[in-house]
């Protein structure tokens, strides 16, 4: 077991079983043992891959989605340009060098990079140390600057924790964490039903909820109803909500059991974009998709600028390029063009963002 894994048998022992949102919190940022404040977890060398890692591509079109708005919004001089869970600053970059090409963007905007682990955090600033773009850190949403917003997350409502609940006799019960007889973490139900969900489900269905997501968009969309902007989520997750577990570990870029290596394996769940855009809806935004990944990375001309990149590189470049291109696009079921989904929420007022075709 982990040092971390010890340290919530501890607590469980001391305290009882712990939440699955309590647990993910401390498996994924304890101070001290937290996956993501100890390690830079992204690429071949680490435990899972994203999209910018795979290609350049992603991040640039990202830039040129933001660029495009920017210049139908009349071209600001000031606009705050803000990233969630910015990795190893790779999309940044990408999106900065792509919005060079637009006159006066660059002078307008204000990056603001919103990051809890220190880490990456390091990584990102050795990323972007050369920008001439003025980018500041924060390591939560609460208090972003107050002025017209792009708002970029990629990967980051994944990466929350969430709670857990399972019907069990008819009722939901919250799905905890103790211990077995011989000491081992094992996933149980709290010993009291929950009277605050209402849905019907078949026995042992497993609900999730991500409360700390939702929170968090609602204050984006709160923010985009009184300095005005848009935000573009990209995740993998549904578009309808359902019932069924998708906590998921990660580590050396193979599943793990959840519960067998805290701290030093990935810890995701797929996202449930209905609840999401309902929020945003519900705040006074508008909203365009989820749409797939494919469709919204073809929409905004991957295969063009994978042929104009393609012109000026040499061969095993090329191949690199062509493969990231088919990656990022694969529709096929389990292919990240499909299972990554995309999801723009704006002010009203905004002219709509490209890539929905709505
Ligand atoms: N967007 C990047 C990285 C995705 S991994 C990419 O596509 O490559 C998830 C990122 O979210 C990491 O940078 C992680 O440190 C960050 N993160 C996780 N929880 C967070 C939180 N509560 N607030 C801010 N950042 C968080």
């Amino acid at each position: 077991m982990t040092p971390l894994g010890e340290k919530i048998k501890q607590l469980v022992r001391l305290e009882g079983p712990i939440s699955v949102e309590r647990y993910m919190t401390m498996a994924l940022s304890d101070p001290r043992y937290g996956y993501y404040m100890t390690r830079d977890p992204l690429g071949t060398k680490g435990d899972f891959t994203t999209s910018p890692e795979i290609s350049q591509i992603f991040g640039e079109l990202l830039g040129l989605w933001c660029a495009d708005l920017w210049l139908r919004m009349g071209s600001p001089t000031s606009i705050s340009l803000v990233e969630l869970g910015p990795g190893r600053g790779t999309l940044m970059q990408d999106a900065l060098r792509a919005m060079k090409t637009i006159k006066g963007l660059l002078s307008a905007i204000h990056v603001t990079l919103v990051e809890t682990s220190p880490t990456l955090q390091q990584a990102q600033k050795k990323r972007l140390a050369s920008s001439s773009v003025d980018i500041q850190w924060q390591d939560d949403v609460s208090s972003l600057p107050k002025q017209p917003t792009l708002l970029i997350a990629n990967e980051f409502f994944d990466a929350l924790p969430i709670r857990q609940y399972q019907m069990a006799n008819g009722k939901w019960y919250e799905r905890m964490i103790g211990l077995t007889e011989k000491g081992d973490l094992t996933f149980g139900l709290a010993p009291d039903a929950d009277r605050t969900i209402q849905l019907s489900a078949t026995e042992g269905s497993i609900l999730e909820r991500n409360l700390i997501g939702e929170r968090i968009l609602k204050d984006l969309a709160t923010h985009l109803m009184h300095y005005g902007g848009a935000a573009i989520a990209i995740d993998y997750g549904h578009s309808q909500s359902g019932f069924g577990d998708t906590l998921q570990a990660m580590q050396n870029h193979h599943y793990v059991d959840p519960l067998d290596r805290p701290g030093e394996a990935d810890l995701t769940t797929h996202v449930d974009f209905k609840r999401l855009s309902n929020i945003a809806k519900h705040c006074g935004n508008t909203v365009s998709g989820p749409i797939i990944q494919a469709d919204f990375l073809e929409a905004l001309g991957i295969k063009q600028r994978g042929e104009s990149l393609l012109k000026s590189v040499n061969t095993d470049q090329a191949k690199s390029i062509s493969s990231g291109i088919d990656r990022l696009t694969d529709r096929t079921p389990k292919g990240m063009g499909s299972l990554f989904k995309v999801l723009t929420f704006y002010h009203p007022t905004m002219p709509s963002p490209a890539g929905f075709n709505e």
